[in-house]
């Protein structure tokens, strides 16, 4: 046990409070000693029953205060400072190359291996456009092993991290890494994908500047930014997904909460059948789905 990062319950607890009167959430705070401290939401719940037992932490109370006062002072997202982000079962690392990956987007995984077993594919080709820090590769490499995976990022930043957390979190799959935007850089697939899955940048131009502070001065604007009405990138996917795709293969991606119509009507419009939309966490729609004939 290494002691100088090991502390009784009682002196986390203290330390806690006095994080909380320099401002800031409580849940906030115990995401950093949970994921920053390494903690455990399970010891977390622990520290009030065993006051006077020792916890280990992976850093130091003085050094988790210095990244609080960070996060408080500067506005930077917790999981920047920490560089790491849970998401579904597995543990990001993440950077400002790419965005935070949001709880919501973990069901586009479940809407994707749905629909898979209900067409009961075993194996096949998927594609995830814009990976980011790959967090839809990674789910997809983990939960189809037998399939090939091909992720596309137009920053080489954010492919490097993609790169990283596929070594980590799923060792041995075959994903392909992909330098380029969209489409261009899957030149030797096309009529040949199974499922497309898509996280684009939906936000439109002139709404960018209302969100959140912490999203707009942190994240990447290029993840982020769709254009005029948000939905360029909706555009080039759904256009070039039609190439791409087999026949009976799947197409779905996250939008805008107000984009869900417009995203229905152009997979309509494209020819793509089966077309339907998903809620978010909240119950808003929030994805939008069609297969190619
Ligand atoms: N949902 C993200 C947000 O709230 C936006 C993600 C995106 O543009 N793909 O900031």
């Amino acid at each position: 046990m290494n002691l100088e990062e090991s502390f009784s319950g009682k002196e986390i607890l203290n330390w806690r409070k006095v994080q909380l009167s320099k401002g800031g959430s409580r849940l906030e705070l115990d995401w950093l000693l949970d994921i920053g401290g390494g903690l455990g939401s399970s010891e977390l719940v622990k520290l009030k029953l065993f006051q006077n037992r020792k916890f280990q932490l992976d850093l130091s109370l003085k050094a988790l205060s210095k990244l609080w006062v960070s996060h408080l002072d500067d506005q930077i997202p917790l999981q920047y400072l920490v560089g790491k982000c849970p998401w579904r079962d597995f543990l990001l690392e993440v950077n400002n190359s790419a965005l935070i990956p949001r709880p919501e987007t973990e069901l586009l995984i479940d809407i994707a291996l749905s629909k898979i077993e209900l067409t009961s594919n075993e194996y096949g080709i998927w594609v995830d456009l814009g990976t980011g820090s790959g967090a839809l590769a990674v789910a997809l490499a983990r939960a189809l092993p037998r399939w090939i995976g091909h992720a596309v990022d137009c920053n080489q930043d954010a492919l490097a991290l993609a790169q990283k957390n596929l070594k980590n979190l799923a060792l041995g799959s075959n994903v392909s890494l992909h330098l380029g935007d969209w489409w261009k850089p899957l030149d030797s697939l096309p009529g040949k994908v199974n499922l497309v899955v898509a996280n684009p940048p939906y936000i439109p131009k002139k709404q960018l500047s209302e969100i959140d502070r912490l999203v707009l001065n942190h994240e990447p604007h290029l993840a982020l930014c769709g254009g005029e009405d948000g939905m360029d990138c909706c555009r080039q996917i759904i256009k070039g997904a039609k190439k791409f795709l087999s026949s009976g293969g799947w197409l779905m991606f996250e939008h805008h909460y107000d984009q869900s119509n417009r995203a229905l009507e152009m997979l309509i419009h494209e020819g793509f059948f089966e077309v339907d939309f998903a809620n978010d966490l909240e119950g808003i729609r929030r994805f939008a789905l069609g297969r190619n004939p």
